[in-house]
């Protein structure tokens, strides 16, 4: 079998497009805007924000970077934070990750108004989650189901396997993919350990890698003519090039091989996940009143 490729960027571009359209005859000034925290200088969480700010930008809406000191105490975040959440210009909050290590980023992210959450990773709309809501729903499991709803895939009564249980990718994904009636099971660490991944993954319809290692999911994991979805964004040194490229937690030549559906790393969830991105920030203007 030669899969097909679910492809992240025609997602992309028809979440954004709708959020033009939504916006059209608003005044500038009285649009959504995103307040994006960066204290410190990582290269990574630097690169997310100029990423956040472009797709702000390509949508009409607003974008203001509170750029804060390495050395800021997490007294001076949550002061900032609260500022923010009182701000009634700015409808969106962004802790940008990682922190520099003296800061629980976790804890900060508890501070943001649960409304302006557009990560969607305040307790609030985690149990928001739980009762089936995805108005502010974790951008990355919104991802998904976006991706499994343009390939037209029928969820209920599936088998679905989720490979990883984090708090902002496995764990909502599973619940949302549950208010869809899939019949879903959670595979993570303790699974691995006890050799039974492979038994999980091979009966899934529809599989979902959330883990962060490389080429953990191989051909002998993936039931024929299965969906892949490879959630995983890994830095790889190519040995032959030394150029250093980005690769899921999928073996590609694998799923594409012997799976139906599969989407691409880069090129699948990421892109998906930057536009759900502007699509809560215009779900927490509305949820606030201000559209
Ligand atoms: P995370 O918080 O580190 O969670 C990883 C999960 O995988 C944990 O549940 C962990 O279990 C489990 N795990 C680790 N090794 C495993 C193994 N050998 N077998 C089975 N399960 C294993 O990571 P995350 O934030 O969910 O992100 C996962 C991956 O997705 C990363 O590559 C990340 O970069 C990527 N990601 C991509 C997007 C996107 O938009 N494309 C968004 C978010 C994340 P334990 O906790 O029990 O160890």
């Amino acid at each position: 079998m030669s899969a097909q490729l679910l492809e992240g960027g025609p997602v992309a571009d028809r979440i954004k497009q709708n959020i033009i359209d939504r916006l059209s005859g608003i005044p500038e000034g009285k649009r959504p805007k995103l307040a994006a925290v960066l204290v410190g200088d990582n290269p990574g969480a630097k690169f997310y924000a100029k990423g956040q700010e472009k797709g702000c930008q390509e949508v009409g809406m607003r974008y203001e970077l509170v750029a804060l000191p390495e050395e800021t105490t997490e007294g001076d975040l949550v002061g900032r934070l609260n500022d923010l959440s009182r701000d009634d210009d700015v409808s969106g909050i962004i802790l940008l990750m990682p922190v520099p290590e003296h800061i629980d980023g976790q804890a900060m992210q508890r501070i943001i108004d649960p409304l302006k959450d557009v990560d969607g990773v305040h307790p609030v709309n985690l149990g928001r989650v739980v009762q089936g809501s995805t108005d502010l729903a974790p951008c990355t499991a919104q991802a998904v189901l976006e991706l499994l709803d343009e390939a037209k895939v029928d969820c209920y009564g599936a088998e679905v396997v989720i490979v990883g249980h984090s708090e902002i990718v496995g764990k909502p994904t599973a619940l949302l993919l549950l208010d869809r009636f899939a019949t879903t099971t959670v595979c993570h660490i303790g699974t691995s350990d006890k050799g039974m991944l492979e038994k999980h993954t091979t009966g899934a319809d529809i599989l979902i890698v959330a883990v962060g290692v490389a080429g953990l999911i191989k051909q002998q994991h993936i039931k024929p003519g299965a969906i892949v979805i490879d959630v995983g964004t890994n830095r790889k040194k190519d040995p032959e090039t030394g150029k250093t490229r980005i690769v899921g937690d999928v073996v590609a030549e694998d799923a594409l091989e012997v799976a139906s559906l599969v989407t691409p790393v880069p090129g699948g969830v990421g892109v998906v996940t930057s536009a759900m991105l502007l699509k809560n920030l215009v779900a927490a203007a509305e949820l606030q009143g201000k559209l």
